[in-house]
């Protein structure tokens, strides 16, 4: 369940509410708050933008502006650097996606060339119809490939 592991990996990621500051910026007003922090032995100190829209009684809501795709956002994540959820979606997606899954989702997108049952490994199926006998050949080499590649990352 890939949505319930983002989700419980993000409370792994220290992080940034615009709310915990809503006092200080209320009072100074400020078009950037500076945030100075350590991460992994290095030090990083640096602005993150903010923006503000009204809402009622002439007050302001805040928001900080993604260090890396400039989207309002209440709340950022610390991987490094602080960004919103999303781009520490994208960041943590792809770290996960490890060699094995790799060769998976390889494996998976031969199966489906060769229109056999995706989500297997075992078993090689027919030669599609209307597939060249040298494509299918081609093919079978390079599924071979693949699982001997994944056996590898097991042993
Ligand atoms: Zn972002």
């Amino acid at each position: 369940m890939p949505a319930i592991a983002t989700t419980s990996s993000l409370n792994d990621y220290p992080r940034l509410s615009i709310s915990s500051y809503l006092e200080q910026l209320r009072i100074t007003q400020p078009d950037s708050l500076p945030v100075s922090y350590k991460h992994k032995g290095k030090h990083h100190s640096y602005n993150i933008e903010l923006a503000k829209t009204s809402c009622n009684y002439g007050n302001y809501r805040y928001w900080f502006l993604c260090p890396s795709c400039s989207k309002r956002t209440g709340v950022l994540y610390c991987a490094g650097s602080y960004v919103c959820r999303h781009c520490i979606g994208a960041s943590y997606h792809s770290q996960l996606q490890q060699p094995v899954d790799r060769i998976y989702t390889k494996l998976n997108a031969l199966r489906e060339r060769l229109g056999w049952q995706v989500g297997v490994i075992h078993g090689i199926g027919e030669r599609p119809k209307g597939m060249h006998h040298s494509t299918y050949e081609r093919l079978l080499v390079e599924y071979e490939q693949l699982i001997n590649k994944l056996i590898r990352t097991f042993y």
